[in-house]
């Protein structure tokens, strides 16, 4: 039997990276694919990458990735501050060409990639780096939902929005939860596997997928928070970068 694990949306939050591969380790599952946003908002972008390098089998672009390479005028403030502190904390110099494996591990990152007969984004099927697909997409933009399901014919694993769940053929949305954290999947719909680093669905636990024959499961891991918030606070990045971990927001 194919069992595999999908992580999304690290954000550079080592405890919480570490937490996730300790316990897909205990799970006994031996493959680990990556959604992309290994960086951005958190302060161990250079640990987390090189992490991610060591333990998955392939890296797909998110979109902060995509944002240490191009202009930042479409991050918000506090992720574009962030994006500045990942790029001086990554970029390779003359002084520090240790870092050019991971600086360019992420600048060569796919946009996309089909394996184990499924497909995975960071983003939606028709803007794989970029376009969020909400859970409340199914009744405020069906045409979008409608776009996004002609383009797959199997299911789909996205990110990008840190709400883990599966948005059905019926362009409904259900949300994981410890009650309902395992769902069939057949034919096309989209599962949206959460954030190891940065949930925001009101559980601060990192959340990531184990994919089995016709089934996934949506685990949730405890970790240290405060270790995260304390190295967020002492490099100088914005507070509510810090505070928000502890809400799951
Ligand atoms: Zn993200």
């Amino acid at each position: 039997m194919t069992a595999f694990a999908v992580i999304s949306d690290l954000h550079a939050n080592l405890e919480a990276v570490e937490a996730v591969f300790h316990r897909i380790e205990q799970l006994g599952i031996r493959e680990t694919v990556c959604l992309g946003d290994v960086v951005g908002y958190g302060a161990d972008p250079g640990p987390t990458t090189r992490l991610v390098m060591q333990h998955c089998k392939w890296t797909i672009k998110g979109n902060h990735d995509w944002g240490l390479f191009h202009g930042a005028e479409d991050f918000n403030p506090l992720a574009r501050d962030a994006l500045m502190f990942t790029r001086r904390k990554l970029q390779p110099s003359v002084f520090t060409p240790g870092r050019r494996a991971a600086w360019q591990f992420l600048r060569d990152l796919p946009e996309r990639r089909e394996d184990f007969g499924y497909l995975f984004c960071h983003g939606s099927p028709r803007d794989p780096v970029m376009e969020y697909m909400l859970k409340s997409d199914g009744f405020l933009d069906p045409e979008k939902m409608s776009q996004n399901f002609q383009r797959i014919d199997s299911p789909c694993f996205i990110g990008h929005t840190h709400w883990p769940g599966i948005h059905r053929p019926d362009f409904r949305f259900s949300h994981a939860t410890d009650e309902q954290c395992e769902f069939v999947i057949a034919g096309p719909c989209i599962v949206n596997v959460g954030s190891v680093g940065q949930p925001r669905d009101g559980d601060p636990r990192a959340s990531f997928a184990i994919v089995y024959d016709g089934r996934v499961e949506i685990h949730r891991v405890a970790y240290d928070f405060r270790a995260t918030q304390a190295k967020i606070l002492a490099a100088g990045l914005h507070p509510a970068l810090a505070e928000r971990l502890a809400r799951g927001k």
